[in-house]
């Protein structure tokens, strides 16, 4: 069996603007370290040329008229699109390779061709509301690979944890009255933090009450935190919904480096969550694992978190990194009394 790496050259392609944080060079460093590690040429590694999503698959939680001004406006070569979103001549085409990325690596994993995938991919996904370009993001990818599991896989049961510094509102709000996917959001309060959402009680809507939990962090919180996360909150739930399929929203924008941000994770904070995410993974869904690229903006942290989150999905040992980086104990009490009230709160705990 191997992982899946999905990646396309298009996707470095797309550009938002001279000198955004959001750069192509974000996948180069991903890249570059993979390369450097042997990880390329390693026989346990599939790099996987995506095809683009069909247009059919996408409306299944995109507007048409929303993807049609998309497609205008790359064709016509670009411009300003939204207040924080702007289009060139390849976005069009990459958004299209990126969701298709996702929805080739859930295949694969379905028909046990591969056991795992990292879908490497720009514009990233998780803020594209249904008719709404948002924060750098235009076709929600992990919303659309979800939708496709139950629809074409006849899924019932999906768990999306979204790790990413900011909350993923487009996710969220694609299922937000569903029961058949859980969405548990890891991010910094909303109060201090783009897009202002995520908070412990934005819970789900009719069926979907209790699909939704938010973690919203307090700036600082780092490896700690994120660790009691895990064991009192993400583990529990994945117990009690048994998931059929894992899916995850991997931004590296929660590192103590990242330049928008005020999280203070390292990389082995990281590695952490990696590792207990592929143990619920292969405790309740037989492996069933598909990480998302998101956000992350400093470029080192880029190649470093990429490459271990590569690491752990083949199985072979983590490249340990010389980080030193503690959250205050306050900022430790402070999780604890959010996972107490969000225990108290949720119906699946
Ligand atoms: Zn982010």
């Amino acid at each position: 069996m191997v992982t899946d790496l999905v990646y396309h050259d298009i996707f470095l392609k797309h550009e938002m603007s001279m000198g955004h944080p959001e750069s192509p060079d974000r996948l180069r460093s991903a890249m570059s370290y993979a390369k450097k590690a042997g990880l390329i040429e390693n026989d346990r590694l599939n790099l996987l040329t995506p095809e683009p999503v069909s247009l059919d698959t996408v409306y299944s939680i995109h507007d048409k008229h929303y993807l049609d001004g998309i497609r205008k406006k790359s064709e016509q070569g670009g411009g300003f699109y939204t207040l924080d979103t702007a289009v060139n001549q390849y976005t069009f085409q990459a958004a299209l390779l990126a969701a298709g990325g996702g929805v080739n690596a859930v295949d694969r994993i379905m028909a046990g061709s591969t056991s795992n995938a990292f879908v490497l991919c720009r514009p990233p996904g998780h803020h594209a509301e249904i008719e709404r370009a948002f924060g750098f993001c235009f076709i929600n990818n992990i919303a659309v690979a979800a939708n496709h599991l139950i629809r074409n896989h006849k899924l019932d049961r999906i768990m999306i944890v979204d790790y990413d510094a900011h909350h993923g509102n487009g996710t969220q709000n694609s299922f937000y009255s569903s029961n058949q996917v859980l969405y548990v959001g890891l991010h910094q309060d909303g109060r201090t933090l783009f897009p202002g959402s995520g908070f412990p009680d934005e819970i789900g809507t009719g069926k979907g009450q209790g699909y939704t939990l938010n973690l919203a962090m307090y700036p600082g919180a780092g490896d700690k935190s994120y660790e009691l996360a895990f064991t009192e909150v993400i583990e529990p739930l994945a117990k009690s919904f048994k998931p059929e399929f894992i899916l995850t929203s991997i931004g590296f924008d929660g590192h103590y480096k990242d330049p928008l941000t005020s999280l203070g994770l390292t990389t082995s904070g990281f590695s952490m969550m990696n590792n207990r995410l592929n143990h619920i993974a292969t405790t309740h869904a037989s492996g069933k694992l598909a990480c998302f690229l998101e956000g992350g903006y400093d470029l080192t942290v880029m190649g470093m978190c990429s490459l271990n989150l590569l690491e752990e999905l083949i199985g072979i040992e983590i490249t340990e990194f010389d980080e030193k980086h503690t959250e205050s104990e306050s900022c430790t009490q402070y999780t604890k009394d959010l996972i107490d009230q969000v225990t108290k709160t949720s119906p699946l705990l």
